[in-house]
């Protein structure tokens, strides 16, 4: 029984003056429809430079709002100039971190043993990583569709003990920012191989209990199609996250 997940990753949006608007904006509608976080959790994923903005209003307001960050360093303090590490997260209590997102991988260089390493970094600070894989269109032709998501998941996994608590996002690169979203039927057949891996690597209870999201393209009008999918636990949310209304549906999605 998994707690679906539908997580707004801002990417380099929204200030902190206008993160601290749309929360609470966001807080509110979800209130008036009589939102119940138990039933589907939503997260943001805000700039660095928001998140103690987000946590003093969070913890004002008793919002029961989840949020995190879009990346922290694999290392723990020292000479790494621009680096956030996950202490400093932990302090700003970030209840997940998102690792290894496709423009890190590409534009950051950031290659499976650096998203290992991360993710190892997020859980030593009781971060929930929010472990990013997916395919592009060359490789989606050339490799099909799980070879390179698997393969990326596996090698993430390598530092991940087996009662550690995680989050997989499925984001196939070419559905990214495209309006070009997978089909429901895309992102399940790569959703339940990559349940398979959490089964082979960390065993099937931990498989079990993992949620693993989709991502690229959501929007409130798709949503729907891809949380009627038995291995789709959520949806790691872009574009579609910055809309207040559009994302408020999306978390309200027709179940
Ligand atoms: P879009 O929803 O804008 O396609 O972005 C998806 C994404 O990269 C979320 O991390």
């Amino acid at each position: 029984n998994r707690t679906p997940l539908i997580a707004g990753n801002w990417k380099m949006n929204l200030d902190h003056l206008q993160a601290i608007a749309f929360v609470q904006k966001l807080a509110w509608s979800l209130k008036d429809a009589g939102h119940n976080f138990a039933d589907v959790e939503a997260a943001i994923f805000p700039p660095f430079t928001d998140l103690r903005s987000v946590q003093t209003l969070v913890s004002a307001d008793k919002l029961e709002l989840a949020y995190g960050a879009q990346d922290v360093s694999q290392h723990a303090s020292g000479a790494y100039t621009g680096e956030i590490s996950g202490s400093f997260l932990k302090q700003l209590d970030c209840r997940y971190v998102i690792i290894g997102h496709s423009e890190r991988r590409t534009l950051h260089a950031e290659t499976d043993e650096i998203v290992a390493a991360k993710t190892a970094a997020a859980i030593a600070n009781g971060i929930v990583p929010i472990i990013c894989v997916g395919e592009t269109a060359d490789d989606l032709e050339n490799h099909g569709p799980s070879a390179v998501p698997v393969a990326q998941l596996t090698a993430a996994l390598s530092s991940v003990q087996s009662a550690s608590d995680i989050v997989v996002a499925y984001e196939p690169v070419w559905a990214i920012g495209s309006g070009q979203a997978a089909t429901p039927e895309q992102a399940e057949a790569v959703c339940a191989a990559l349940r398979g891996v959490l089964e082979s690597a960390l065993g099937s209870d931990v498989a079990a209990k993992t949620r693993i999201l989709y991502g690229g393209s959501v929007k409130s009008t798709n949503i729907g199609g891809f949380m009627k999918q038995p291995n789709v636990d959520g949806a790691l949310v872009g574009g579609a996250s910055l809309d207040l209304a559009e994302f408020a549906s999306i978390i309200r999605y027709q179940k």
